[in-house]
């Protein structure tokens, strides 16, 4: 039984463009090199910087397509920008995110990586 979180990543799934996001090569190397635990910091760090201000940097264009696990899990879970985050996860532009909203926005992407892997081998 799906908690509320995966039915929100089923639902943005099932959109074309979010559905051709899949974590693989050197992307998903880091995730299997450095772990969970890591790539969750790194998240904290790229979210607090490139997508928590109130008007970020080149919003909009901001995420790179590769390059990090935490990019291509912003494009396949509509964390990309601020004008995605509105749209699919209901936290307006134009103002900072708060503590939670970062915290939600971290969760949503470690959950889409943990996704990536079979239910019985987890990323380490
Ligand atoms: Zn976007």
């Amino acid at each position: 039984m799906p908690d509320e979180l995966d039915a929100r990543l089923n639902r943005i799934g099932q959109h074309a463009f979010r559905a051709k996001f899949r974590l693989r090569g050197r992307d998903r190397a880091v995730v299997d090199l450095r772990g969970i635990t890591t790539v969750r910091q790194h998240a904290e760090e790229l979210i607090g910087r490139r997508l928590a201000p109130a008007d970020p940097r080149n919003d909009g264009r901001q995420t790179p397509y590769r390059g990090h696990p935490v990019f291509v899990a912003q494009h396949a879970t509509a964390t990309c920008c601020r004008t995605c985050l509105a749209r699919w996860h209901d936290i307006p532009a134009g103002r900072a995110l708060d503590e939670a909203e970062r915290g939600y926005v971290v969760e949503v992407i470690c959950r889409w990586i943990t996704r990536q892997y079979a239910p019985h081998s987890p990323p380490p």
